[in-house]
C-alpha cells in the first residue's frame, strides 16, 4: 500500500492535513488487512533546527550531516514499515526533488505506489504561523525564566524558515516521483479536503490503483 509523501512550506499546516489525512484512511481502512503509519520528524524526535543551513556556506551545505542524518532517520523509519499491506503518510518538508525521487524509488522497490500530497498556503500565513510560534516560546521563556515549553510544536529559528522556503522545491506532476499529485490548500474545508482525500484514496487503492510492475 502506498507512500504518501507531503510536502509544503514550513509552518504552512503539514502535519494538520496529515492528522486529518490519518483519520480518514483510519476509517477507510477499518477491517481490512491494511496497517496505517504516520512517520514525522515529531514521531522521530528531529529538530526543527537540524534544517538550519543559514549559518552555513554555500560550498560546506552537501556536509551538513545534521539534516543528513535525519533524512537517514527518516529513510529507516519509512522503509521498516511500507509493504503492500501497509500505508506510509511521511509527515515532513520533503522539500528536496531528489529526495522525493528517492522515496519514490522505495515504494517502487517493494511494488507500492507512492504519491504527493501538497499543501498549499502563502508565504505570509505560513511565515504568521511561525512568528506566532515564536512569541509564544519568547512568553514562556519570560514567564517561566526556563527553555520553551518542550510539550508545543517546536518553532523556527527566523533565518531557518526563511532559507528553507528559499531552499523548497514545489513538486512537479510532470515527474514520475511527484505524480499523482494531490493538493490541499489552507483554505479548504472540510467537505473540500474530503474530496480530495477521496480521490487519493481512489488513486492509490481504488479501481483506478495502477499495478507496479518492478521494470516500470
Ligand atoms: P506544519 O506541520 O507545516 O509545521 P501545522 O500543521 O503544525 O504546520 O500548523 C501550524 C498551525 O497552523 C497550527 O497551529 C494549526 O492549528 C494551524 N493550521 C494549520 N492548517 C490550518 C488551516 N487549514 N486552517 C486554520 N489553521 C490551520
Amino acid at each position: 500500500m502506498p507512500l504518501i509523501i507531503l510536502t509544503g512550506l514550513p509552518t504552512s499546516g503539514k502535519s494538520t492535513r496529515a492528522k486529518q489525512l490519518h483519520d480518514y484512511l483510519t476509517a477507510r481502512i477499518a477491517g481490512t488487512k491494511y496497517r496505517l503509519h504516520l512517520v514525522s520528524d515529531d514521531s522521530l524526535s528531529i529538530s526543527r533546527s537540524v534544517y538550519d543551513l543559514s549559518t552555513v556556506p554555500v560550498h560546506a551545505r552537501s556536509a551538513n550531516a545534521s539534516e543528513k542524518n535525519a533524512r537517514a532517520a527518516i529513510y529507516g523509519a519509512v522503509k521498516r514499515v511500507l509493504s503492500d499491506k501497509d500505508i506510509v503518510i511521511l509527515d515532513g518538508l520533503n522539500y528536496i526533488k531528489g529526495w522525493r525521487y528517492q522515496l519514490h524509488c522505495e515504494a517502487k522497490a517493494v511494488r507500492t505506489p507512492s504519491c504527493i500530497l501538497q499543501i498549499g498556503c502563502s508565504k505570509e500565513r505560513a511565515q504568521q504561523v511561525n512568528e506566532d510560534r515564536l512569541k509564544r516560546d519568547q512568553a514562556a521563556v519570560e514567564q517561566e525564566g526556563s527553555e520553551a515549553p518542550s510539550d508545543t510544536t517546536e518553532a523556527y529559528a527566523p533565518a531557518n524558515w526563511e532559507n528553507l522556503v528559499f531552499r523548497h522545491e514545489e513538486p512537479n506532476p510532470m515527474t514520475r516521483w511527484d505524480s499523482p499529485l494531490f493538493t490541499v490548500i489552507w483554505e479548504d474545508d472540510e467537505e473540500q479536503v474530503k474530496r480530495t482525500f477521496d480521490s487519493l484514496w481512489e488513486a492509490i487503492a481504488g479501481e483506478g490503483r495502477k499495478i507496479i510492475k518492478p521494470n516500470q
